[in-house]
This record gives structure tokens, sequence and C-alpha cells, in this order.
């Protein structure tokens, strides 16, 4: 049981990567793309910069790409994360080739991979592996029993827990409750109208009551339909994904009992002790009427109702560790319903992402050793420096923000913590139990390990060393409650960052993905953080009527892009991206300027500065995706589609038009006057 929390953050990649060229031999360093870091040859010169800046960048790449068979979204990060799965699979068959020392963390990282390589244990196994949980299900004879199953975290509830910082003193752990239990990807799912939502809906019915036929259900139509009711059930009391990211509206902290008050249909002591946690003061109600609603739930509907949910979800939620039945089952409903993908991926690339998410740090480990050169760090090191500054210039000159809230965004800018390539600390392995030929349990067993690391720390000081990604990921995040900035090692790579690029190019890839992390602290979410992380209004009246009033005009904009039908994006949802996006080139652009040092930047190929910065980072999100996927995307996650976090953002940056001699009636322009600008 996991909850998503709102330390979110994303920003990715691309890649023809030169792996492990040493600087001290290469002769004329060069960039990986083009001859200064953009692929010029890709564009589509026949597109106005100013009707559709991302298909002028790319235009030519998008209409001759071949999406593969085996994805549902293609795009640079993705070029970069095939880079970073083949360098896994290397380590992975050279620990398998070269066994290491039995019990230590590359057996494990070894092992727990060829237990999953191994279809034919795995078929020979059949549903065994989960009889001892049906069995627990079945002897379900009353609502504490049920309780004490929907504590453990094998099982699935209308609620989840995560244990993470407390936001009254982020130095401190927490529990944190949050809603949780549904099978398809959120709410909208279950109660939008339309074609789309109906086909999904009815491939669902098809899919679960597959699931029940393969575990030998007696009437696998029937216990479908029991289970998705009560899921609906549950949508119905769950709040809608951009209400979660008002801090001040659903992160509430309380004492126990008044939680216990707050939620009585449930008896939290037994879900609090079949979660093995020590006796809690407080604790966090992460969209609390959910967790109210939910709890009346379980205490309401029928037991039996309740134990065909939790038979579902054990084996839904193990599907792809089992036979290939129910791996089969998952694929069809999961990637080629709901998000167009045609083709599963070959198993050893699942095999990678298995390990990735289970015991990543140890793979991790040996990836920075053989992939990350020291002397990117402190390149990228100078580059966050850089656009710290420049931050710091703009808001210094801030017209709409008052003094008192300008000393405090200032104070939080200072205490930013950037983190590059990995942690210094790796993460301990040594309780994970791995074993060959057991690959059912050895999955269970590293999610209980993951579980118990969580609670071991409920009552030690917060490790602020700790990463929430690993270095192998094509990815970077904020953490609000820390105020970090982390990217991992992968992710500095051309197109994002090359050091043998020009500067405007690095100040438009890497530069905006840095400056949009350090946006999230000063998003709409990120900004109910102050400098320590706690959550605390630190604006003055005016200054967040102001705030508010600019965000708005931003949410209107992304509210009228509709990349497919039934599915628009989500101006509220996907704000604080948005915000990053915009005030990350903003301060890239204004970073980029302060390197000229007064000095005019080069024009190379004919292309200026500037319009090789607004085109690195057009080139960052070149990419496309299926119609499915990206309607799962725009419903559920806080990301916009490729093309609007190219266009939706240059279009409010007064120096795009004059780098492109954008024009009143070109698609894209926005008078003046309607041009948002917030960092
Ligand atoms: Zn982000």
């Amino acid at each position: 049981m996991k909850i998503v929390l709102v330390a979110a953050g994303v920003a990715a990649l691309l890649g023809a990567c030169s792996s492990s060229q040493s600087p001290a031999t290469a002769s004329a360093p060069k960039a990986v793309l083009g001859t200064f870091g953009v692929d010029l040859a890709n564009r589509d010169e026949a597109v106005k910069p100013g009707d559709d800046f991302f298909d002028y960048a790319n235009g030519k790449w998008l209409a001759s790409f071949q999406m593969p068979a085996d994805k549902a979204r293609f795009g640079a990060f993705d070029q970069l994360a095939e880079q970073s799965e083949t360098d896994v699979r290397a380590i992975v068959d050279e620990l398998l080739a070269n066994p290491p020392a039995a019990g230590s963390t590359p057996a494990k990282v070894a092992d727990l991979y060829a237990g999953w390589m191994d279809e034919a244990a795995i078929e020979s196994r059949g549903i065994e592996p989960l009889q001892p949980y049906l069995q627990q299900i079945n002897a379900v004879r009353d609502r504490a029993g049920l309780l004490k199953l929907m504590g453990s975290p094998e099982f699935a509830a209308p609620f989840g827990v995560e244990i993470d910082a407390d936001p009254q003193d982020p130095t401190r752990y927490l529990v944190w409750i949050g809603q949780e239990g549904l099978g398809m990807p959120n709410r909208d799912y279950y109660l939008r109208e339309g074609a789309a939502f109906d086909k999904y809906r009815q491939a669902y019915q098809t899919y679960v009551a597959r699931v029940f036929e393969l575990l030998g259900d007696g009437a696998p139509e029937q216990s479908a339909a029991q289970v998705i009711g009560l899921e609906k059930k549950i949508a119905q009391v769950h709040w809608a994904p951009e209400a979660l990211r008002v801090p001040d509206k659903a992160i509430k902290t309380m004492s126990l009992a008044e939680f216990k008050r707050f939620a009585p249909a449930v008896d939290w002591d037994v879900v609090i002790g079949s979660m093995g946690l020590p006796e809690l003061a407080r604790v966090v109600a992460y969209g609390d009427t959910a967790l109210r609603d939910g709890g009346k739930l379980v205490s309401s509907e029928p037991l039996e109702a309740w134990k065909k949910y939790l038979a579902f979800h054990i084996a839904s939620g193990n599907a792809t560790n089992l036979t290939k039945a129910f791996d089969d089952a998952q694929f069809e409903f999961f990637s080629k319903t709901l998000r167009g993908v045609e083709v599963q991926r070959e198993r050893w690339k699942r095999g990678v992402a298995l390990v990735n998410s289970l015991i990543g740090e140890g793979v991790g480990e040996i990836y920075v050793a053989k992939h990350f050169p020291p002397e990117n760090k402190a390149k990228m090191d100078a580059l966050v420096v850089n656009l710290i500054a420049a931050l710091e210039s703009r808001l210094k000159q801030l017209s709409w923000m008052d003094e008192p809230t300008r000393a405090e965004a200032l104070k939080k800018l200072a205490s930013f913590e950037p983190r590059i390539g990995y942690p210094e600390k790796w993460r301990d392995y040594s309780a994970m139990q791995i074993q060959q030929g057991r690959h059912f349990e050895n999955v269970v067993n590293a999610r209980r390990f993951e579980w118990n690391r969580q609670v071991a720390r409920l009552n030690e000081p917060v490790d602020r060393g700790e990463w929430g990604m690993n270095p192998q990921t094509v990815n970077a995040y904020y953490s609000p409650l820390m105020n970090q900035i982390t990217f991992p090692a992968a992710i500095l790579q051309p197109p994002f960052f090359d050091p043998n690029a020009d500067a405007a190019v690095n100040y438009g890839g890497i530069g905006g993905v840095i400056g949009h992390e350090i946006g999230h602290g000063f998003d709409d979410q990120g900004r109910a953080f102050d400098d320590k992380g706690v959550t605390r209004n630190w604006w003055t009246p005016e200054t967040d009527e102001k705030f508010r009033a600019a965000t708005d005009r931003l949410a209107s904009q992304y509210d009228q892009y509709c990349p497919v039908p039934e599915g628009c994006i989500n101006g509220r949802l996907t704000m604080g991206e948005n915000i990053g996006d915009l005030g990350g080139l903003e301060m890239a652009y204004t970073a980029y300027q302060l390197s000229l040092n007064g000095q005019p930047a080069p024009v190379l190929d004919g292309i200026t500065g500037d319009q090789r910065f607004f085109l690195a980072w057009a080139q960052v999100w070149r990419g496309t995706a299926r119609e499915d996927f990206v309607r799962q995307q725009v419903v559920t996650d806080p990301h916009s589609p490729m093309q609007f976090r190219a266009n939706g953002v240059v279009r409010n940056i007064d120096a795009w038009y004059s780098a492109f001699d954008v024009q009143s009636g070109d698609k894209l322009y926005l008078p003046p006057d309607q041009r948002v600008r917030i960092w």
C-alpha cells in the first residue's frame, strides 16, 4: 500500500549517447546532435515557428518516426531511457556471468533478475504462490478480520500508508494516510461519461472477470461486477487529483485520537497493528474525507464483496509475476486498452524495470561507476549555481511581489539543496531476502523490505541523504518537504546536457530542466512550503492574490488544449508542471544572458544564440504518443503532453517572439498583456 505524495516532479530525456568516451583522448570535442547540439536537419522549415514551434523544431522527425510496437510514448527522454535500460542489462548480464558472493547486493540483483527470466519455473507453479493469500481471504469471518488484511502491505484497501516527513516539522517522520484502492488509473475512469471511457469500463469488466476465471471462481462475471461496483463507490469518495494539489486543504495533520473521531467507521487500531507500526501520536490525513468515507464503505458494503475485492487485487497486483495467462490478461487491459501498446516488451526489458524498481540502488551503484564521468558533476554544479543566481536576480525585480513576500522567497531560494548524479550513501539491502527459483516470493519480500525500511525509520530523524529516484533513471525531481532538487546521473546526457554543445543549447536543455525543478519550489503547491519545508503561509494577502490571478490565466490557457477526443488538458492538474516549465525556461534564459557577460552571442550555422536556446528546449520535448496513452495522461498525470511543454511555454516568453519574429496573426501569438509572467 503506497500513496503518491505531494513531492511530485518530472522532467525527462534522449540520446544518441556516446557512453564512455574519454575527454582526454577525444581530439575535437563535438556535440552529439548537429554541429552545436541541435538536430537542425529534423526541423520542418515549411512550418512557421509562430504557428507551431514544436512542429517547426521537430517536424521532420515527427513525420518519419515510427512508434515501436511495444511503446505507448516515445520521445527524447525515452530514447535515453532505452540507453539506460541497455546499460543496466549489461550490468546484470555481467553479474550473471561472474556470480558475486552469495548474499551480497549484486548477487540479489542477479538472482532477482534470473528468477524473473525463468518463465518455465514461474509457469510450473501456476497459482500456487497466491494460495497462502487466498486462504487468508477465505478465512475472513468479520470486519475485524477484513481490516487486519487491509492493514497488511500485501492486500488492497481504500486507503494507503507511507512514512514520510512531517509537514509541520520535516526533520521527523510521520505516517501519511491517503486514498487508494482503485484498479483503473483513477476516479475519472469510473465516473467520466463518453464513448472512450465506456470502452475502458467494458474492457475492465472483461479483465476482472478473466482474473476471476484464472483463479477458478465459480461465477467470474458476477464477481467482477461486484468488485467494480465497490470500486465505483470508492471512486465517488476519492478526491480529484487537482484537489490533492492544494496543500492547505489536502494535508491535515492531526492526533491519532482526532483522526479516529474523524473517521470512526474503521477500527484504526486493528489496521495500525497489522501494519506493524508502533504506537502513533499523530498522523497526516491526505485527502481526509476520502479516508472517512472509504472507511464507511468498509463497514457498510457486504463482507463477501470485499473478499472478492481482495482476491482480485492480490491476483491483479501480482499478475505480471504469475503465469503467462495472468500476464497476458494484465497486458491486454493495462497496456493495450488503456495505453494503446501493440505488443508486450521483450522480457529482459521488463526484468530491468523490475530490478530498477525493487533493488534500484543496488544496480545504481554499479551504473554510476561505469557511466557517470565525475567532470559532468562539476559542470552541472556550475549550471545549477547560475540558475539559482538567475532566479535570485529575477526575484529581486518582480513587480507583482511585495517586500515581505520577496524576503521569504529569497530565503527559500537560498536554502535550496541541489543533488547531482547519485546519493552519497547507498541503500543497505542486507535485510532483503532473495532466493533462486522463488520469483513470486522474491517480489513480495522486496516490497516487504521497503515497507519495513519505512517503519524502522519512524522514530529516527529524517535522512536528508536519501534519494527518491535511481541514478539510472532519466528524470529529475523537487521535494517540497526537503527543499531539494535532484538530478540523477542518467539525465545528464544529450540532448539535455552535452559538455561539448554550445552554451545556448545547454541552457535551453538541462538549464530549462534545472529551472523547472527550482520552479517547483514556487509553483502552486511548492509555494505552500517554506525554506525549511514546513507547510506555512508566507505570502501576504495582496501578493497571494496576484499569484492566483496569474496562475488562473495560465490554467485557462492550458484548459484550451485538447490533444485527443475526450482528452483536454486540465489546467489545474498540470498547474505545477506548467509553472515549472514557464518559470524554468525564463530562469534559464536569464542565466544564459548572464553567462554572456555582456558580449553578443555568436551566430552558428546562421542560427542566433536565442534561437538555439529555444530550439534546444523544443528538442528536449521531441516525441509522440498513442491516443489512449495521451487520454490517460491528461486525466491522471500532472505533466502536459510533450508538444504543449514546448508551445504552451514559449508563447508566454517575450524573447521567443523576437528570436523568431513571431507576429500578430501567427497561431501561437499572444498579445503582450495576455502573456503570463510569474517567475
Ligand atoms: Zn516537474
